[in-house]
């Protein structure tokens, strides 16, 4: 059997025939404009088109039930079209489809003031410093701190019942700890310019980008005392579920500590910790201060939402990449690589897997896969 999985999801047989129906059919989202079709006909096909991120309705049908239930409100963290409609086009063609509940969100999304495509959200990878708070207002349990346990997090925060949550942190917090994920967050890095760099993460202020948010982001609330933060805080979208005197109960209590050098607040006790090595005391972390110190404000506080990100489940392939049908049997001719096949069948590195080591899975089971097809 050989067959083509065409841009716009339509599949081709060997004969030139198609073998599904369009790709409105399917349900794919409209955002993707299909501008022409053509066809190619080949002796191997490679899936490699990514997760279900893009397609809130795949995620939240594959949600797992561990995490809770599904939220209601998401942004997207990945490209549009990156949608998860290869998935179901490949299962049409006999690929079995495994693991769809192992996915990786962020729970610290924040509204894109400048999106690349519908609903666009960016993480912030967060030092330790912000009081992180449900969206009742209260703070989160020990130790669900800032950076650390993204699924834990996302565990508590579904069992909670609402999507969002906040950090409440100041101005020295944000531009110490705050970092963007995304190329287009960090133009140091991207545009490979060492200067840029070492300006941007050693200068005083915040890098371009996080200004940028602070300025225009919908979910950035910047206000000079406490009482006119909660203020504006239970007047935004959301707002009306927090009980503003347990936030400013939480506040000041998170105050008091830092002062105690014998603190049992076990985030602070943490952030001390992280500041005895040197990287993270240069770039990582902001020096200890009361949130209220108003030399180190403005206060600020965001607003944070679940943010699609990572599969982990996919097109069950072999250690070859070769696509599987559900009794075992190899599709001759198709294969998989990448987040499309769960990182080469289930997650390389397992279910919870290691921030920043999914592209490694993706390269290494595409290069398997592509060396499998060659010799196909
Ligand atoms: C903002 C962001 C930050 C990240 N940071 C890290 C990090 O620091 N470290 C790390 O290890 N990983 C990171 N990741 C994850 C990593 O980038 C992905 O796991 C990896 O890029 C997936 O590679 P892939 O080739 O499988 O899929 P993708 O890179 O998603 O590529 C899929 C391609 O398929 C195309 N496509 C989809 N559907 C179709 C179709 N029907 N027809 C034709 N083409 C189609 C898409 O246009 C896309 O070009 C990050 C991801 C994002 C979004």
């Amino acid at each position: 059997m050989t067959e083509l999985i065409l841009a716009d999801g339509a599949v081709v047989g060997a004969r030139g025939e198609h073998l599904t129906d369009s790709s409105a059919a399917r349900g794919i989202p409209s955002s993707r404009e299909v501008v022409g079709e053509f066809e190619i006909i080949a002796a191997a096909t490679i899936v490699s088109s990514g997760g279900i991120g893009g397609n809130h309705d795949l995620v939240r049908a594959a949600w797992p039930e561990r995490l809770g239930t599904p939220p209601a409100h998401m942004l997207t963290g990945v490209p549009a079209y990156v949608d998860g409609s290869m998935h179901g086009v490949s299962a049409a063609a006999g690929a079995h489809l495994i693991n769809g509940d192992r996915m990786w969100h962020y729970v610290e999304g924040i509204t894109n003031w400048d999106p690349v495509w519908p609903a666009h959200g960016i993480r912030i990878l967060p030092g330790p410093s912000s009081l992180w708070l449900d969206a009742t207002g209260t703070r989160l349990p020990v130790p669900l701190f800032p950076g650390f346990d993204t699924l834990g997090t996302l565990a508590h925060l579904r069992a909670t019942g609402h999507d969002h949550s906040w950090f409440v942190t100041s101005r020295q917090i944000v531009e110490k700890e705050f970092a963007l994920s995304g190329s287009e967050q960090n133009p140091d890095l991207t545009g490979k310019d060492v200067g840029l760099l070492l300006k941007s993460r050693l200068a005083k202020g915040p890098t371009g980008p996080v200004q940028s948010f602070l300025d225009e982001g919908t979910d950035f609330i910047v206000e000079n005392d406490l009482e006119t933060l909660l203020e504006q805080m239970s007047q935004a979208d959301g707002g009306e579920l927090l009980d503003i005197d347990q936030v400013r109960r939480e506040v000041v209590a998170r105050d008091r500590e830092i002062d105690n050098d014998f603190t049992k607040d076990a985030q602070i006790g943490m952030l001390r910790s992280m500041r005895s090595y040197r990287g993270d005391k240069l770039i990582r972390t902001a020096a200890p201060h009361r949130l209220q110190d108003p030399s180190a404000g403005p206060m600020v506080a965001v607003k944070l939402h679940v943010l699609t990100r990572k599969s982990l489940g996919g097109i069950e392939t072999d250690l070859d990449g070769r696509a599987l049908a559900s009794d075992g049997a190899v599709i001759p001719g198709l294969f998989a690589a990448g987040e499309a096949s769960g990182f080469g069948g289930g997650g390389v590195h397992g279910y919870r897997a290691l921030e920043g080591t999914f592209l490694g899975g993706c390269l290494f089971s595409g290069r398997q896969a592509g060396r499998a097809a060659a010799r196909f």
